[in-house]
C-alpha cells in the first residue's frame, strides 16, 4: 500500500467513530468490533478476517497517542494539499522528503519491510510466515565456524602464523558463489523486483512477506551451477593461514572476521573463531603480560650478590642480584615480558630460589663448618626475632 493510500484511509471510519472521538470511545468501539470479528468467532469467514485486520490496524494507530497525532497531522496536511504528488512525497522510500515528517516512523520502518510495527500485530494471529526480519530479505550471511589450535608457549607469547585446516561450506569455485551455471547469471526476481519481499494488500493495510518465487533472495537462477546445485556453496577442505597475535593465553578465543562459512549466493561470509590452547613451557610461566621465571641460585650468590644470565623470549638478559637478596625474592626486568598488542611488552619476573647441595666433598664441608663458626662470631643468628624461638 502506498503512503497516499494510507493517508487516504480513514481509520476513524474503520472503527465507526467520529474524528474527534475520545480515547475511551475509540477503545470501546475497537473492543466490540474485535470481539465480533475475531477469527475464533468466525471460523472460515475471510470477510470477517479482512475486517478484523483493518480494525486492528486502525486501532493500532488511533490507540497510540503519538501515532494518532502523526496520523491526524498527516491527514490534515494531505487534505490541505501540502503533500501533492509533486511535493516531495514518495512511495516506498519511507518519508516525505519535503515535509520534515516521516510516515515510515508510524510503522517502525520503511514501507517495504518494516520490522516490528504493525505487521507484528497480525503476524502471530494469522500464522503468517514469520521472519520479517531484515535478514530474510537479503541473501543469508554465512555461518560462523569454530575450530581450535595448539601453540607452543613462545609462539603464543610472541605471535605466530599457523595453518588451519577447515572443512566447511565455501563459495563454489565453479560459479564463484552466484549459483548460476558458468556463462549465465541470476536474474532479478520479477515478482519482488529483487527486494526479496512482496507486499500483499489486506484491507486497509499492506503486508510484507518473503517472496516465494525467489525464497527471499531477490534473484532467480534459471540454470543452476551443476557443482553446487544453485546454492553458490560447496563443501571443501581448505587450509588457511592465520596470524595469531602476540600475547594470546591458553583457552582464549580469537575471531577472524570473514573467514567462516561463505554466504549463500555471494552474501558475506561468517566469522571464524579459533580457540587457542597453549602448551606449557619448561622455563617460562605467564602472568598476564608478565613472563615469569624461577632461577636456582646458591646461598653464597644471594649473600654476596651476582649477575645472573637468564633466558628471554628472544635471547638472554643479565639480571643483577644485589648483595643480601633474600631467597624467593622476585627481581623485575622491565619490558622483557610478553609483547602487548598496542606495542611495548610486559615485564620479566625473575624469582631467585636457593639450591641446597645434597653432596659436598670434604674440603667444602670443612670450609662450610669454618664459615658457620665465623658467621656466628659475626653475630648472625638465623632465628633471631623468630616468634617460634
Ligand atoms: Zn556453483
Ligand atoms: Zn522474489
Amino acid at each position: 500500500m502506498s503512503q497516499r493510500e494510507w493517508i487516504e484511509k480513514d481509520f476513524y471510519k474503520e472503527l465507526g467513530v467520529s474524528s474527534d472521538a475520545s480515547a475511551d470511545d475509540i477503545k470501546k468501539a475497537y473492543r466490540k468490533l474485535a470481539r465480533d470479528l475475531h477469527p475464533d468467532a468466525n471460523p472460515g469467514d475471510t470477510k470477517a478476517e479482512e475486517r478484523f485486520k483493518a480494525v486492528s490496524e486502525a486501532n493500532a494507530v488511533l490507540s497510540d497517542p503519538a501515532k494518532k497525532k502523526e496520523y491526524d497531522e498527516a491527514r490534515r496536511l494531505f487534505a490541505s494539499g501540502g503533500f501533492g504528488p509533486g511535493a516531495g512525497y514518495s512511495t516506498g522510500g519511507g518519508g516525505f522528503a519535503g515535509g520534515g515528517f516521516d510516515l515510515g516512523d508510524l510503522f517502525g520502518g520503511g514501507a517495504a519491510g518494516g520490522d516490528g510495527g504493525l505487521g507484528d500485530i497480525f503476524g502471530g494471529l494469522f500464522n503468517r510466515s514469520g521472519g520479517r526480519s531484515a535478514s530474510s530479505t537479503r541473501p543469508r550471511r554465512g555461518s560462523d565456524v569454530e575450530t581450535e589450535t595448539t601453540l607452543d608457549f613462545r609462539e603464543a607469547a610472541q605471535g605466530v602464523t599457523v595453518p588451519l585446516r577447515l572443512t566447511s561450506p565455501s563459495a563454489c569455485t565453479t560459479c564463484h558463489g552466484s549459483g548460476a551455471k558458468p556463462g549465465t547469471s541470476p536474474r532479478v526476481c520479477p515478482r519482488c523486483n529483487g527486494t526479496g519481499v512482496v507486499s500483499r494488500n489486506q484491507g486497509a493495510f499492506g503486508f510484507s512477506e518473503p517472496c516465494d518465487d525467489c525464497r527471499g533472495t531477490g534473484s532467480i537462477i534459471d540454470e543452476p551451477c551443476s557443482d553446487c546445485h544453485g546454492n553458490g556453496v560447496t563443501n571443501r577442505t581448505r587450509t588457511i593461514t592465520v596470524r595469531v597475535p602476540s600475547g594470546v593465553s591458553d583457552g582464549q578465543k580469537i575471531r577472524l572476521a570473514g573467514q567462516g562459512e561463505a554466504g549463500l549466493r555471494g552474501a558475506p561470509s561468517g566469522d571464524l573463531y579459533v580457540t587457542v590452547h597453549v602448551r606449557p613451557d619448561k622455563v617460562f610461566g605467564r602472568n598476564g603480560d608478565d613472563l615469569t621465571l624461577v632461577v636456582p641460585v646458591s646461598y653464597g650468590e644471594l649473600v654476596l650478590g651476582t649477575t645472573l644470565s637468564v633466558p628471554t623470549l628472544d635471547g638472554r638478559v643479565g639480571v643483577k642480584v644485589p648483595a643480601g637478596t633474600a631467597d624467593g625474592r622476585i627481581l623485575r626486568v622491565r619490558g622483557r615480558g610478553v609483547p602487548k598488542r598496542g606495542g611495548g611488552a610486559g615485564d620479566l619476573l625473575v624469582t631467585v630460589k636457593v639450591a641446597v647441595p645434597q653432596k659436598l666433598d670434604d674440603p667444602a664441608i670443612e670450609a662450610l663448618r669454618t664459615y658457620l663458626e665465623a658467621e656466628k662470631a659475626s653475630g648472625f643468628d638465623p632465628r633471631a626475632g623468630w616468634a617460634g624461638a
